[in-house]
């Protein structure tokens, strides 16, 4: 499943300057709005129906980011109205505004129906700590005691820090179904893994493909297992959809990813994004032939040291690595004195 990097072809060289928009094709406008994290950008695209705009995604929620698309509302999109957003998946980099963009300015949602189900339930369950659950599932990872204590005290990520109120009422988009926007008509393909129920967009009438973060350039989006759904195998998830989105893929097809640049060559974008996977499984069952915890995993998955800011990702990411082994019956796993789980090679 090789792949020659001279497959994947990135036709813009730069992205918009923050407050402006890049025209990629007739009436497809690209937009970047600034992030406080390592990924410090998304892409959002605004679609041009004439008397109106269609929003793919929002940004996070954040007091300059409002400023900042009040500022894109009237000198990108000319105080033409925001009628519709469609949401790619519930993280908050991509649905923090739509509630904003419904109750301020009357645009209706459209979302698939797990993702608006998720995010509304993670925005009204506000946590000022860390519940029993997490603090387990933390434990049950291989967290350390120190991290542990820590986190107890402190606030966690609480999706109603970074997303806005979301009023009832959506309209569901959902496999196969058609969206008339910016002069296209698109064809909705749902991915899993990254995000359940994750929207991808594909043009029926060019070569156009709204990606989100199911078809990312350049870096393999986070697939991870949280309190939730503690025993969640997004793994299988991730590579049944690079294989049933790979038939759909063609070699024109331009992709407007949600984070990074646009590139063509989404097939063997697909084959390299399921590869990566491959490969780590391939080191991670090499590395469980003594019992470990997903914790001490994270030197054979990510091949470099984890840093504080990337720990909590690394955590849920090497636990849903570990979990698609015990899964396919690869490993077992034995709760240690300490609370958590050893896996090792069956
Ligand atoms: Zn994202």
């Amino acid at each position: 499943m090789e792949s020659r990097p001279g497959e994947i072809r990135y036709p813009f060289e730069a992205p918009p300057e923050t407050g402006r928009s890049l025209e990629v094709a007739e009436g497809v406008h690209w937009i970047r709005l600034p992030l406080r994290m390592a990924l410090d950008h998304v892409n959002v695209f605004a679609l041009d129906d004439g008397d109106g705009w269609t929003l793919i995604d929002t940004g996070i929620d954040h007091p300059r980011m409002r400023s900042l698309w009040k500022t894109l509302l009237v000198e990108v999109l000319g105080r033409r109205p925001v009628r519709r957003v469609i949401v790619t998946h519930h993280h908050p980099d991509h649905i923090g505004l739509a509630g904003w963009f419904q109750s301020q300015y009357g645009a209706e949602l459209l979302v698939t129906r797990t993702a608006w189900l998720f995010a509304r339930m993670l925005r009204l369950d506000e946590q000022p700590r860390p519940t029993p659950e997490t603090m387990e599932f933390w434990r049950g990872a291989g967290m350390d005691d120190a991290r542990l204590k820590a986190r107890a005290d402190e606030r966690p990520f609480n999706f109603a820090d970074v997303v806005a109120k979301m009023p009832l009422g959506f309209t569901r988009i959902d496999e196969g179904d058609a969206i008339e926007a910016g002069g296209r008509i698109w064809r909705v393909r749902i991915g899993h893994g990254h995000a359940p129920g994750h929207a991808t967009l594909w043009s029926e009438s060019d070569d156009l493909v709204l990606g989100g973060d199911q078809l990312l350039p350049s870096i393999s989006p986070n697939l991870g297992v949280y309190a939730t759904e503690p025993e969640a195998d997004p793994v299988a998830d991730w590579i049944e959809s690079c294989q049933r989105l790979v038939t759909f893929a063609r070699d024109d097809h331009l992709v407007l990813p949600g984070h990074r640049l646009p590139y063509r060559g989404l097939a063997p974008r697909l084959r390299q994004l399921e590869h990566n996977h491959h490969g780590a499984l391939d080191r991670l069952r090499r590395h469980l032939s003594e019992p470990r915890t997903a914790v001490e995993c994270f030197t054979p998955l990510y091949k470099r040291d984890i840093g504080e800011g990337e720990y909590g990702l690394a955590l849920v990411e090497a636990m849903a690595h570990v979990l698609h082994l015990w899964h396919r019956g690869e490993v077992k796993r034995k709760m240690g004195h300490d609370g958590a789980w050893l896996w090792q090679l069956v």
